[in-house]
């Protein structure tokens, strides 16, 4: 068999490829090892995760509307149901894109690929396809801890986590990173008593410290126990549970025993067994497949794409390199160099941020102004009872313009677009400033932080300094 563009992996990278190859007039074969498209982000990830969150959020509102008069009863939680609605939006999403792919005559392989040579793939069990552009896009899979290969299922990864199949009395989430968070979140919710272990000092290492101070006041009261710098140093299963002995302060217990415990500690490219050693692509030592700006490995006839090509590991930063590495086999000037990657933290509340953050700025010495809008001053936020957010502005002095934006507070997520667009069209603080947004809003407190950058923000006094 014979195609133009062959692309290995179905997730936002690959199939957001594949569909702009075929819309741009390629042959294309697309070969996962699901049924339909759809990758780590709809089966496994982003997707069912959301939807669980999604009920979290129902219930923590319900049991929060007591602050202004509203009472429900206690809320009755049907976890089969739960678990067949969250099935239904994965299979919902999975098989639209099945349609998209049949729509645009995108020829679909369900299957294993490897690597013959530059210009063949092998379909494990199957036949050959000789192709003249191949795209990797075989993403990522969670990293597992050696030691807590226990052969225990009541230890649990992302995977497992997001099954769904129980919701235990106590809950261990190893690693306070977003996914460890975003799944604690839910737990909790749903009634776990949730601990989480981290070993650095904070959690969401990598984010601003003022953002994250937010968030770690509300997990520190919704949670059992947040221990910072503190090691999981032997794990064991007993009857009924997981014995797990801790190291550091934070741990007032050092032994202790839980239902199931959660392993989030980063996820690992899937750059093994693909037969890369036929070609010319070189994997660096953690793992990634090497690219230049186009996407292009050092095989000229290989591009490589999304988690396998390196961080932020985000499924949003995948499909933006597909459609690159497409435009570029089309023969169009293409270069991935985002000014921004939006990167955000589905908590209570959440947290989302691009371009420079404060803490790369002082790493680096780079000179910013800062400027923050508390949402205490923001009347959208009053009315949400949600007052625990920021909204920042990182500006360069000379030429004001936005270099940064970082955001704590509810629907951060779907806030910091705005960031992005200004960041990408070179915006200055004056153009934030006198854009009118609508009221009330917490779209408002971008506007308002460009204020207090000029020290004229209405609902904060904040006068510049001279
Ligand atoms: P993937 O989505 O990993 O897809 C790779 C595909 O390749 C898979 O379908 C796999 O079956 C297939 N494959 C692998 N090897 C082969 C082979 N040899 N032959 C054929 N097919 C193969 N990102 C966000 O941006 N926002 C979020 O909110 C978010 N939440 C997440 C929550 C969780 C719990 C997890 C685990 C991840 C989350 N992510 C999120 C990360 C996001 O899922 C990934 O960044 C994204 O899926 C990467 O896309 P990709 O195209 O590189 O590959």
């Amino acid at each position: 068999m014979k195609t133009q563009v062959v692309v290995i992996g179905g997730g936002p990278g690959g199939y957001a490829a594949a569909f702009l190859a075929a819309d741009l007039g390629m042959q294309v074969t697309l070969v996962d090892l699901e049924e339909n498209p759809g990758g780590v982000c709809l089966y496994r990830g982003c997707i069912p995760s959301k939807a669980l969150l999604h009920a979290a959020k129902v219930l923590t509102e319900a049991r929060e509307a007591e602050e202004f008069g509203v009472t429900f009863g206690a809320p009755e939680i049907n976890i089969d149901k739960l678990r067949h609605w969250k099935n239904a939006v994965v299979g919902k999403m999975t098989g639209g894109l099945g349609q998209l792919s049949k729509a645009r005559n995108v020829q679909f392989i369900r299957g294993r690929a490897s690597f013959q040579n530059a210009n063949t793939l092998n379909i494990e069990g199957g036949e050959n396809i000789e192709f003249e552009h191949a795209i990797l896009a075989t993403g990522s899979r969670p990293a597992a801890i050696p030691a807590f290969d226990i052969g225990s299922d009541r230890i649990w990864n992302s995977t497992a986590a997001l099954e769904l199949k129980t919701v235990p009395k106590k809950l261990l989430v190893v690693g306070g990173g977003y996914i460890g968070l975003e799944l604690g979140t839910v737990y909790s919710a749903l009634g776990s008593e949730v601990s989480v272990v981290e070993m650095t000092g904070g959690l969401l290492p990598g984010a601003d410290r003022d953002l994250v101070n937010i968030l770690a006041k509300r997990v520190e009261a919704q949670m059992h126990a947040v221990m910072l710098n503190t090691k999981v140093v032997e794990i064991k299963e007993v009857t009924g549970g997981i014995q797990v002995t801790f190291e550091g302060d934070a741990a007032k217990e050092k032994v202790q025993v839980f239902d199931n415990v959660l392993v989030s500690v980063g996820r690992a490219p899937n750059s093994q067994n693909l037969g890369l050693e036929n070609t010319k692509v070189v994997v660096n030592k953690r793992g990634f497949v090497e690219v230049n700006g186009a996407r292009q490995t050092a095989e000229p006839s290989i591009y490589a794409i999304g988690d396998i090509a390196g961080d932020p590991m985000l499924a949003h930063k995948a499909s933006h390199e597909g459609r690159v590495a497409v435009e570029a086999i089309a023969g169009h000037k293409a270069v991935f160099e985002p000014r921004a990657i939006p990167a955000v933290v589905f908590t209570d509340p959440e947290i989302a941020w691009c371009g420079l953050t404060e803490s790369e700025a002082k790493r680096d010495g780079i000179p910013v102004e800062v400027a923050r809008f508390p949402w205490a001053a923001s009347g959208r936020a009053t009315t949400l009872g949600r007052n625990d957010g920021v909204t920042k502005l990182l500006i360069e002095p000379q030429s004001q313009r936005i270099l940064g934006v970082g955001i704590c507070g509810s629907g951060a997520g779907e806030l910091i677009a705005e960031g992005v667009l200004a960041i990408e069209m070179g915006a200055v603080a004056d153009d934030l400033k006198m854009s009118i947004h609508p009221h009330p809003t917490l779209s408002e407190t971008v506007m308002e932080s460009a204020e207090v950058f000029f020290g004229q923000a209405t609902h904060v006094f904040r006068p510049k300094k001279k």
